[in-house]
């Protein structure tokens, strides 16, 4: 087994370096940074192959064969980012800076971190000459997450199945913690919600803005569909995710998830806050267009409306709890996006690991499986491989949730180096124990 010192130092060495490869998306220009541990990886042993949709934003698929046949695992993650406005930060966000205990720059978190400790665990152990008993080692590192996934994860697994089949997932959404009562919980992430984006538009007639009542404005009537939102979710609906999320907190769930939801934010508001959009349909409008002119009436508004969808639920289902929230006439509605969430099962020999490495690094802590509200590159595998196990995971204790969290997509991103070297012993004591 790699030595943690040493693993830790690696993993933080490579973050430095694939912060200061710009992989802003767009455009992305992932080739260079894929190339650069293309070459790490081959020097350890893996054969790597690079698979473009377009020109100049390869993915990468390196393997590490066992003796014979078996599971495959693969450790996922993506080499793009989001972009960074150099005003907004205290340090050059491409500057891999080493300050304060931590790595600074884009990408530091989400997830070039996890990249590093994934790449530097598997290295280490293929140097050291471990090769799986069975089954396969795969490093899956893709471009184009941050923008759809159209040139990335998505086109692999649904262009070339083949090159990254596979059994089990390890990837991004899951590894902070968060601590209540006293407790800190890592929470796994097990699924992932649907995204259905909507435009409502409402009609009136359009006429003189200096007599009001001479046309009939479509703005006005978008003000009660505004305050419903505002003032209420649909209805919360039991999954098996926040069943098993509450119940590891502590929280028994008796058919009704609104007392559990209760109990928690008397304990920590904080943690009902991210909780809530585990346990239903959600509606958040975000932007509303009327009258090009502001001497005339609008005839038409059109409001669009972010609504995630628990996962493996349809379009029906959403204007169900749509029509719940704003009733179902006065307007039309339009979906824009239809995605449906997906999940993995709760239970599996992956969970048992990741909770055996929390059970050794941090025996007073526990885990609970979760829903994600946003998406991750682990939907397009669930989607290919029905079989395939797929979590989110990278774990940290020194940064908890809520300092993590603001720091995804904003300035200062910054990852502590202590949990650079857990995560790297995660993902160098995992592959061993799952392939022999
Ligand atoms: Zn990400």
């Amino acid at each position: 087994m790699p030595e943690p010192q040493e693993l830790e130092r690696r993993t933080t060495e490579l973050l430095r370096e694939l912060i200061r490869f710009n992989t802003v998306n767009p455009p992305g220009n992932e080739a260079p940074v894929q190339e650069y541990l293309r070459e790490l990886l081959e020097r350890a042993g893996f054969e790597c192959e690079l698979l473009s949709a377009v020109e100049g934003r390869p993915n990468q698929v390196a393997r590490l064969r066992g003796r014979s046949d078996g599971p495959r695992l693969a450790y996922l993650g993506h080499v793009d980012t989001v972009l960074a406005d150099p005003d907004d930060w205290s340090v050059d966000p491409w500057s891999g800076d080493l300050k304060d205990g931590c790595v600074w720059g884009r990408g530091a978190l989400d997830m070039k971190s996890q990249v590093a400790a994934e790449v530097a665990a598997a290295t280490a152990l293929a140097e050291e000459g471990w090769r799986p008993e069975s089954g396969e080692l795969m490093l899956v590192l893709t471009a184009d997450e941050e923008a759809g996934a159209t040139h990335g994860a998505k086109w692999l697994c649904e262009q070339v199945p083949d090159k990254v089949r596979c059994d089990l997932v390890v990837n991004e959404g899951g590894g902070d913690h968060i601590e209540l009562g006293g407790r800190r919980v890592y929470g796994v992430c097990v699924a992932e919600k649907g995204v259905f984006r909507f435009t409502l538009t409402t009609e009136g007639r359009a006429g003189h803005a200096s007599i009001p009542r001479i046309g009939d404005n479509a703005l006005t009537k978008m003000a009660p569909i505004l305050q419903a939102m505002a003032e209420r979710q649909p209805s919360l609906e039991l999954t098996p995710e926040p069943e098993a999320f509450l119940e590891a907190l502590g929280f028994a769930v008796d058919g009704d998830l609104g007392p559990a939801l209760e109990r928690v934010a008397s304990k920590d508001p904080r943690v009902a806050v991210l909780l809530e959009p585990m346990l239903g349909v959600t509606l958040t409008p975000t932007r509303i267009r009327a009258s090009e002119k502001i001497n005339v009436i609008p005839a038409r508004a059109e409001l669009q409306v972010d609504c995630r969808v628990p996962p493996e639920l349809d379009e029906d289902h959403a204007r169900r709890r749509i029509a719940e929230v704003i009733g179902d006439d006065g307007y039309r509605l339009e979906f824009s996006e239809t995605v449906i969430g997906n999940r993995s099962p709760v239970e599996s020999r992956l969970m048992r690991e990741i909770e055996d490495f929390i059970g050794r690094e941090d025996p007073d802590a526990t885990i609970a499986p979760m829903v994600l509200p946003g998406f991750t590159d682990s939907r397009w595998f669930r989607e290919a491989f029905p079989d395939c196990v797929a979590y989110g995971f990278c774990p940290q204790r020194s940064m908890d949730l809520f300092e993590a969290a603001p720091l995804i997509h904003a300035a200062d991103e910054r990852i502590p180096v202590e949990d650079l070297g857990l995560a790297a012993r995660f993902f160098a004591e995992l592959a061993p124990r799952l392939l022999g």
